[in-house]
């Protein structure tokens, strides 16, 4: 007999790509420039030409064997090292290879740390919008997630209800800081706060509540913000950091954990993320990829266009009326729909082109996620759409 969970969740698209799916079958109806398709954050900044260039060096110089060949299970000791010192540089840590396991992109960090430390009915507290994988991630490890509503204004952690939300059940925090879907960096203000409270109820309790932070878009910042570096302000934090959007090479699958130097019982924390790998059969990343960016470790995607489309959608947004988060990361912008249900405005939204995602799967709803990964024109196009839009409310 197959596994009915299973099923459902391979029959059951997400609702971005359904969208997505839409956009592909509407472009093939009306022409792609005629739509203006804001569903999937893949990013659309070319990767740094470092990337292409070490694949061309590594291919001619380095020996075949060894280059497609198998690597450590938790990655190239050479690699991880580079890694562990790049973070030292920039952000004082001391941390070594052994602190690192190189992964397939942050979905393979999230659930590797995730299997790590979840027992059944474990809770981990996530807080909206959040990224709608880690319901399934969380689940599938036997575990069950607990939403905290952010604040409503800033899209700040709301620090009273975290600490109401908070029990002896609880095993871990996830954040997602720039954020997917709000663009929302979190501040060190209320980095201090969530970890002061963390510190307070694991000593309450007993036992360590862990920190997981997920950081795919730690790169993508706009002007003078500063993103925490969370091992510096809490010792039993798991970091699962990407390539992905970093590096603009989604399709790549390069990623990996660290394990704090601090943790509690650490080396046996870092035991339990080889043994989640092994078990989730997320052993070697992939080699060649372990080599590029190990050589391309100092470099990031060109974000000014991002910054630039962010500035246009902001802008021009806010003009026409809508309520919009504004973005100081990541690639999308975060709008409160003009009608209570969001999935009835993004479908008076098609009406327009616009194709628009529901804030429901990220718990939020109401609200409508725009990725602006896109092309500059798309932004400037799309604006008397969005009017038309807006008039329909009026
Ligand atoms: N976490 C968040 C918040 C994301 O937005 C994504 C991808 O979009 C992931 C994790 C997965 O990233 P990766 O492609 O590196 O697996």
């Amino acid at each position: 007999m197959i596994s009915e969970k299973m099923i459902m969740l391979g029959k059951k698209r997400s609702v971005i790509r359904e969208i997505f799916e839409y956009a592909k079958k509407r472009s093939n109806e009306i022409g792609r420039e005629n739509i203006y398709d804001f569903s999937l954050g893949n990013p659309n900044v070319p990767a740094p030409s470092c990337i292409n260039e070490s694949i061309v060096k590594c291919i001619k110089n380095e020996d075949p064997v060894l280059l497609h060949g198998y690597t450590s299970a938790q990655g190239d000791l050479n690699v991880r090292n580079i890694i562990s010192e790049n973070i030292n540089q920039k952000f004082g840590t001391v941390l070594t290879a052994d602190n690192i396991y190189i992964t397939v992109g942050a979905a393979a960090s999230l659930t590797i740390s995730i299997n790590a430390i979840a027992l059944p009915d474990d809770e981990f507290i996530v807080f909206t919008p959040f990224f709608p994988e880690y319901k399934i991630w969380v689940e599938a490890a036997g575990a069950k997630t607990v939403p905290v509503a952010s604040d409503q204004d800033t899209f700040q952690v709301d620090i009273q209800k975290f600490e109401k939300a908070i029990s002896v059940k609880t095993k871990a925090v996830i954040v997602n800081s720039p954020n997917n879907p709000s663009g929302v960096v979190l501040t060190e203000d209320t980095i201090q706060k969530l970890c002061s409270v963390m510190n307070k109820k694991s000593l309450e309790f007993g036992h360590p509540i862990y920190l997981i932070s997920d950081e795919p878009y730690r790169e993508l910042v706009y002007g003078n913000i500063k993103v925490p570096y969370l091992i510096n302000y809490y010792d039993n934090t798991f970091i699962c950091y990407s390539f992905s959007k970093a590096l603009s090479v989604p399709g790549e699958r390069i990623g990996y954990v660290v394990v704090s130097n601090k943790m509690e019982n650490s080396l046996d924390a870092y035991a339990a993320i080889c043994g989640a790998g092994r078990a989730l059969g997320y052993v070697c990343a992939p080699s060649l990829f372990q080599q590029i960016i190990a050589k391309c470790i100092n470099e990031t995607t060109d974000i000014s266009i991002y910054r630039k489309n962010r500035d246009l959608l902001y802008e021009g947004l806010t003009k026409l009326g809508f309520h919009c988060i504004r973005p100081d990361g990541a690639f999308y912008l975060f709008m409160k729909s003009m009608e209570p249900d969001a999935n009835k405005f993004c479908e008076k939204a098609k009406k327009y082109e616009l194709l628009l995602v529901p804030g429901d799967d990220f718990g939020s709803p109401g609200f409508v996620r725009i990725a602006y990964c896109v092309k500059t024109e798309q932004i400037i196009n799309s604006l008397p759409a969005f009017e038309k839009l807006a008039k329909e409310y009026q």
